[in-house]
């Protein structure tokens, strides 16, 4: 079904993202998963290592490949032919700020179709943020992000 893009800052991978880009690569045909660097202070990974990491826990998805942009999603899918973008909803504050950022991707670019999947039950409270919050108290993060990802957070906030 066509090739669709996932878009996100990706801050560390987490196990909900896993399963949105697992979920969507069984839907279509190719995924594109898109580090978008937005520049903005306060990150724990560059956005080359997100990328990296993202390439680690993706390795067996054969039809997903992994970019990285720096500017509008508008624009950078302008390099696709009928882009889809795939973004995951956990509760209702993602669902209104996700369908604002739909009709104001689609305002910019009339050829972009968003499409929503909803969060996997055991990832609906689960964030980005969450996994750097809960690395920094030492929490064990198996159930919240990939093997890689855990070991990356853990040499990070040892400065390594
Ligand atoms: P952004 O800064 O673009 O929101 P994120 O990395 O936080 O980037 O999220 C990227 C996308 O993945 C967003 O659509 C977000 O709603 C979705 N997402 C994040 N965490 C989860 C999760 N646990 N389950 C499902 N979708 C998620």
């Amino acid at each position: 079904m066509g090739t669709a893009i996932y878009p996100g800052s990706f801050d560390p991978p987490t196990l909900g993202h896993l399963d949105i880009i697992r979920r969507a690569a069984a839907i279509f045909d190719e995924l594109t998963v898109c580090v978008m660097n937005n520049g903005g202070p306060g990150g724990m990974f560059s956005c080359s290592e997100r990328a990296g990491l993202l390439r680690a826990v993706t390795a067996d998805i054969p039809n997903v490949r992994i970019d990285s942009y720096s500017g509008l999603l508008a624009d950078y899918v302008r390099g696709f032919d009928c882009p889809v973008i795939i973004r995951g909803l956990r509760a209702a504050t993602d669902f209104d700020y996700e369908v604002q950022m739909a009709a104001v991707n689609r305002n910019l670019n009339p050829n972009i179709e968003t499409v929503f999947l909803a969060a996997g039950g055991n990832y609906t409270a689960l964030s980005s943020g969450v996994v750097r919050e809960l690395g920094k108290r030492g929490v064990e993060l198996a159930s919240f992000a990939p093997r890689d990802v855990e070991e990356a957070v853990r040499r990070k906030l040892r400065g390594l």
